[in-house]
């Protein structure tokens, strides 16, 4: 098995040393990720500068890796169709640094690099643990190695991903793996205005995820109840119980 690995950290987060260290057990492992951190870099791609990608150590890893001054997305493209000899059997995005749940789907750098490897046909997981201080990686680096040989071995349907999140706890403290489905998880409060020193207004984008206790199956009520949470994602996002509602309107062709 031959495993790509990116994230929107940048190459020197703990994560994707503690993910690389973990995956070269069970596969030949190459990294190609973001030189500073992209995270909420959703799945931007870079059309307008050149793309550059020069060999870094991974820590002390000894794992063949890449930095680059492209998105999670971009990592992905250079890894498939120029830096790795040939294709990977597997790509895993992570270990990122704080949960990807509900509606941080939309926004994760993270999420994105599996999805850009899912456009190649290539299988693939995002992998996230839902802590900010004194992360446990270890966990979810172990958890990552042992599920990119169950998806080898089962294979995944064409267009679809696993996005994993692990509660930020010892394994010890783990209550188990919940397959399950992604929550309506949001954010409020997530614009500050200020005043700069010209008395100018200026914005940062912030927020907190909404405190909500979220249905039971879902992404984030699996990880606030201590268990891996791993959802199946398509990337076909049609609602097909809206169809039928939308095909009820009046629409028609516009008359000249
Ligand atoms: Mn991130």
């Amino acid at each position: 098995m031959r495993a790509l690995l990116t994230n929107d950290d940048g190459c020197a987060s703990p994560g994707l040393i503690a993910l690389a260290s973990a995956i070269r057990e069970v596969a030949e492992t190459f990294v190609v990720a973001p030189e500073h951190e992209r995270s909420a870099a959703s799945h931007a791609i870079t059309l307008h500068k050149p793309l550059r990608a020069v060999p870094v150590r991974l820590g002390d890893t000894g794992v063949p890796a890449w930095a680059t001054n492209g998105t999670p997305a971009d990592c992905v493209v250079l890894g498939v169709l120029d830096l790795l000899e040939s294709p990977p059997d597997v790509v895993v995005s992570g270990i990122n640094l704080g949960a990807n749940l509900g509606m941080d789907l939309i926004y994760s750098g993270t999420v994105s690099g599996a999805v850009e490897a899912t456009l190649f046909g290539i299988a693939a997981v995002a992998i996230s643990v839902a802590g900010f201080e004194d992360v446990h990686w270890q966990p979810a680096a172990r958890f990552a190695a042992g599920l990119v040989q169950e998806v080898r071995r089962r294979g995944l349907p064409r267009d679809t991903f696993l996005n994993v999140n692990l509660p930020n706890r010892p394994a010890s403290e783990l209550r188990g793996v919940e397959v399950t489905r992604q929550s309506a998880r949001r954010y409020v409060n997530r614009l500050e205005k200020r005043s700069d020193p010209r008395g100018r207004a200026y914005y940062w984008l912030t927020g907190a995820a909404e405190e909500v206790q979220h249905a039971p199956g879902t992404d984030a009520r699996a990880v606030a109840e201590g268990r891996i949470s791993v959802t199946p994602l398509r990337l076909d996002m049609t609602d097909d119980e809206l169809t039928p509602v939308i095909r009820s309107w009046s629409l028609s062709i516009p008359t000249e």
